[in-house]
């Protein structure tokens, strides 16, 4: 299971230092490594970067990788 991040992303930079996992890229949009993310299962009680995350909606599950398909 991973989240991605959607085209409305503004490159502010807020997630990626928090991502226990380094799972986060920079880039236009930033990036999500889905081997690497674990939704924060084991750091924290929700997903740290949708937490500091300033746009809304904005980091989402990746529907690829959702619990049924990974
Ligand atoms: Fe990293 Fe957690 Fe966001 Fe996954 S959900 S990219 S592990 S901060």
């Amino acid at each position: 299971m991973a989240l991605m991040i959607l085209d409305t992303c503004s490159f502010c930079d807020a997630c990626r230092e928090e991502c226990p996992n380094e799972a986060i890229t920079a880039g236009k949009p930033y990036m999500i490594d889905p081997n690497l993310c674990s939704e924060c299962v084991g750091f924290y009680d929700a997903p740290e970067c949708v937490a500091m995350c300033p746009v809304d909606n904005c980091i989402v599950p990746n529907p690829s990788h959702t619990v049924d398909s990974d």
